[in-house]
């Protein structure tokens, strides 16, 4: 990238096709100290940045990229104001996908912060359904009728940016890692159109590399979700409200850190599955001891890996393979679930989200619909949490009150090396 980024600045030649005469780039000082400064704050923030909080940093790169597209066009419009069709439609994409892509990303990073609450209502696909075919014949009618005028980039452009915010809006509780990666994808896309634009190899391929690469993503997490791309796309996902479900008169059942190492020491199976806390937690390195000294005892331990456990798609993969777990020890819930029934035990650890039956059970729930690792066909379930607080999607879990489920409180790093310590003494 820093050889594009140079190569771009200092070789590129502008050729006036009249005089012959031969331009380079001016303004160097003040290209290159916004490279410095976007680079000091870039270093900083990623340097800063808990792992917890690597989506939310995503979602505001994302939307960088997106601006950066989108002020590309504007400026390309203003400067040049081509007159074919090509060339303006293009424009008018790029500038189109990257205000979108900007707006949803900020809004994305807001609900991730949790200072956005989602909003949705019925009317809200038909909105933007409608906003969406109204942008696309606008942009075909500018690009086709150079005399509308200029005027009409502006219009875009706020259109664009209401039906970023009202697209990821309502997007509710599971959903969001198919929004954050469809935001990415859509950066990739404008960016290449960018390069189009400016017959740049560099930003096409690049550009492409993102877009397709995010398009694979979107899909395989969209499959992965049981959603359809379009019904994300034009925000069929609001939030329903929370579940009606309650919970109350439900009781749960603890169960002591000396009863769980027994218990897990006479199981012949036990299949760990890793959420958002173990992420939180840190304790990835712990819960490889922790599967370590279970093997050392005869007990055959694997991994349900979830696409949407924790905070960005592949989180627990690159948690566990950060603590060298070997990689044919994670199963995704395909393979899994058909084992769970004979499962001794299901060890859930810090995950609430994705092994929550409400997604299979109750309609009225937001991640109704959404695939989940199905813990409670296992013979014995613990949950290790700290509370009985709720996950991403803000329900209340059954899971925790089933009869075969026992809670373990605790931070999970904390109470995996209580567990390892007393398995030595089994
Ligand atoms: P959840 O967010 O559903 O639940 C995590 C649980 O971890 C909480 O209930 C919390 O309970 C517990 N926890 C937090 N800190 C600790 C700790 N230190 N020790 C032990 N437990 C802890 O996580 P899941 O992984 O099950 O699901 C992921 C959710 O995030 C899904 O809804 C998904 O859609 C969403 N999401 C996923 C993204 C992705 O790309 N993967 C992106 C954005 C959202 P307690 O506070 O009681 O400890």
């Amino acid at each position: 990238m820093i050889v594009a980024i140079l190569g771009t600045i200092l070789l590129h030649e502008n050729v006036d096709h009249e005089t012959g005469e031969v331009t380079r780039i001016g303004n160097l000082p003040f290209i290159f100290g916004a490279i410095l400064i976007g680079t000091i704050v870039g270093y900083i923030a990623a340097m800063r940045v808990k792992m917890t909080a690597m989506p939310q940093m995503v979602s505001m790169f994302n939307g960088m990229g997106g601006a950066c597209a989108a002020l590309i066009a504007m400026v390309e419009m203003n400067t040049h104001h081509p007159q074919e069709f090509g060339h303006r439609f293009i424009i008018f994409l790029s500038l189109m996908i990257g205000t979108v892509s900007f707006a949803g990303s900020m809004v994305a990073f807001g609900k991730l912060e949790g200072k956005i609450k989602d909003y949705g209502s019925k009317v809200q696909q038909i909105t933007n359904n409608t906003i969406v075919f109204a942008i696309l014949g606008l942009i075909i009618g500018v690009s086709l009728i150079p005399a509308w005028g200029d005027f009409f980039i502006w219009i875009v452009f706020a259109a664009s940016l209401i039906y970023g915010i009202l697209f990821v809006l309502p997007i509710g509780g599971a959903d969001m890692p198919v929004v954050i990666s469809l935001l990415n994808s859509f950066t990739g896309i404008a960016a290449a159109l960018g390069g189009f634009l400016y017959d740049n190899q560099v930003m096409l391929t690049g550009g492409i590399l993102v877009g397709s690469a995010g398009t694979i993503l979107t899909v395989l997490m969209c499959k992965a979700m049981n959603r359809s791309l379009w019904n994300v796309i034009s925000g069929a996902f609001s939030a329903t409200g929370p579940s009606s479900k309650s919970m109350e008169g439900m009781s749960i059942s603890e169960i002591s850190v000396t009863d769980t190492a027994i218990m897990c020491a006479y199981a012949q199976r036990i299949v760990i599955v890793p959420g958002y806390g173990l992420a939180v937690a840190q304790a990835q390195h712990t819960c490889h001891e922790f599967e370590k000294a279970l093997e050392a005892k005869g007990v055959e331990v694997n991994f349900a890996i979830h696409p949407v456990a924790g905070r960005m798609p592949g989180h627990m993969n690159v948690l566990l393979a950060e603590a060298d777990v070997p990689y044919e020890k994670l199963k995704e819930m395909d393979e899994i679930n058909p084992q769970l029934p004979n499962t001794d035990v299901v060890i859930v650890i810090g995950a609430n989200d994705v092994v929550n039956p409400a997604a299979e059970t109750d309609p009225s729930s937001p991640i109704y619909g959404m695939p989940i690792i199905k813990a409670n066909t296992a013979k014995n379930i613990i949950v290790m949490k700290r509370s009985m607080a709720k996950g991403y999607a803000g329900i209340e879990n059954e899971l925790f009150y089933d009869k075969k489920t026992r809670m373990l409180f605790g931070d999970a790093k904390v109470t995996l090396e209580k567990l390892i310590a007393e398995l030595r003494n089994v």
